[in-house]
């Protein structure tokens, strides 16, 4: 079993499940629950791979979600936010996503 990846935003961590499921690696899915000052039940998902064997082959997969994720970051026209790629609507202000004019 080996972590491969790991976000607080569980459509991320099920997208590179299916991603990894459709490459034919055993997947896991955990939650990790974080204590902090602002967010008391801040929850991270973990995505882990049954087999050690398919480390590479998954890291591989996961490294186009990932740069995906960096890229595609919008920012709300309404308020300004940024917002992560993933969000189809901002987390701030609930403005929508292709309210902007795509
Ligand atoms: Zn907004």
């Amino acid at each position: 079993m080996k972590l491969v990846y790991r976000n607080e935003n569980n459509i991320l961590v099920n997208h590179a499940k299916n991603l990894l499921e459709n490459a034919g690696i055993e997947v896991l899915l955990k939650n990790e629950y974080v204590s902090t000052g602002s967010h008391p039940h801040f929850v991270f998902l973990e995505l882990w791979i049954v087999n050690d064997l398919d480390e590479d082959k998954a890291l591989g997969e996961l490294s186009s979600l990932q740069s995906n994720e960096a890229s595609e970051e919008w920012l709300c026209p309404d308020c300004g936010e940024s917002n992560d790629a993933s969000f189809e609507i901002c987390w701030n202000c609930k403005h929508e996503r292709n309210a902007q004019g795509e």
